[in-house]
């Protein structure tokens, strides 16, 4: 295992430095905040940065300061790869293991570049070269915040830089509300708000974004909520055709999965997503108190994350990966009563 520290790695970084930073796909909020945060921050310091995205974002993300300068390699294939094959530094956020980036991963792996991992998953991965890796901290945001109050402690952050950070801490803690969530990100937030992050719009950008398609695809996905009672478990599925009806985008299902564990008693809360152009059935767990999701993930479901919130995916049909879901739980009884 490396080392965890970004020691050395301040003194290499001047304006004459190629510089990428990614993050992993299907980016959520602390993805793109902790990024185009490093991006705008490094861009204060005259250091010129190129942000890259395995895939496109949901348009609620799309307000975010200097969205536009993002390159997303599921449409500029080739620009994406040209960038970071002339990078001296590959800045990695949020994720830690390169198959989170999806078909870049194998590209990256091959590159020469300096590896620099800032994360908060459990389990990282050993391709970095400096890594400020900590799984008791809610976001990426926060880390990237550590990141620039320890490395330039003369240089306070812009508004924007400000914003993007808010918005990533907001969105990994469920605006402030899970038990990752601690006084010191409470003193982090004040300090961004002070910076100039508008708390009340950042909010409004985020939560107050919904159209009456995605109230709708809402209201099926509660009406194919399934309590298992026994097992303290209720989980969610939608087909690919509940979405189409409704007329899905990237993004519409965002938080979903939180309704189940809304239910009184129930400790983990499960939504299956069919995706017939990936041929898999995406899935994201989340759960109250012990019961850890992120080793349910890795070994039945191919995925990881975090103890109370991860994700992963099945090969099989929905109606397959939902009987085997249940058979599976069974054998957690224990864990979950
Ligand atoms: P979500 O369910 O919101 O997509 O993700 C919850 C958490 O699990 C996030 O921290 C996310 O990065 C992680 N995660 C989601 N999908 C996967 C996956 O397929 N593999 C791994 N290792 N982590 C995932
Ligand atoms: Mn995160």
């Amino acid at each position: 295992m490396r080392k965890n520290t970004l020691e050395g790695l301040k003194d290499q970084l001047n304006p004459t430095s190629k510089i990428s930073i990614i993050s992993h796909k299907n980016p959520d909020g602390d993805a793109l905040g902790s990024s185009l945060a490093l991006h705008l921050f490094l861009k204060q310091l005259e250091i010129p940065s190129q942000v890259i995205m395995p895939n496109t974002y949901p348009d609620f993300l799309k307000w975010l300061p200097n969205n536009q300068d993002i390159l997303c390699y599921d449409s500029k294939e080739a620009e994406c790869k040209a960038r970071l094959e002339a990078s001296d530094f590959i800045f990695t956020l949020d994720f830690n293991h390169l198959n989170r980036v999806g078909s870049l991963g194998d590209f990256l792996r091959d590159l020469k570049a300096t590896f620099v991992m800032i994360d908060h998953h459990q389990e990282p991965s050993d391709y970095a070269d400096y890594m400020l890796v900590n799984t008791q901290i809610a976001s990426t945001c926060e880390l990237v915040y550590e990141f620039i109050t320890s490395q330039y402690p003369n240089t306070s952050v812009s508004a924007d830089v400000a914003s993007c950070l808010y918005t990533g801490i907001m969105t990994d803690t469920g605006s402030f509300r899970f038990p990752s969530t601690t006084s010191e990100t409470h003193r982090i937030i004040a300090n961004l708000i002070d910076a100039g992050a508008d708390n009340s719009q950042i909010h409004q950008h985020i939560y107050d974004n919904n159209n009456i398609s995605r109230l709708h695809l809402l209201g099926v996905a509660l009406n194919n909520l399934k309590v298992v009672e026994e097992l303290n478990t209720a989980y969610i599925f939608l087909s690919q055709e509940d979405l189409n009806l409704n007329h899905f985008k990237k993004g519409d299902t965002e938080g979903f999965v939180n309704y189940g564990l809304s239910i009184k008693g129930i400790k983990f809360a499960v939504i299956f997503i069919e995706n017939k152009a990936e041929n898999i059935i995406k899935i994201s767990l989340r759960s109250i108190g012990d019961f850890n999701v992120n080793a349910f993930a890795r070994k039945h479901f191919s995925g990881g994350g975090h103890n109370n919130a991860a994700g992963g995916k099945s090969d099989l049909d929905l109606k397959s990966t939902l009987a085997e879901f249940e058979t599976t739980l069974k054998h957690y009884k224990e864990d979950l009563l």
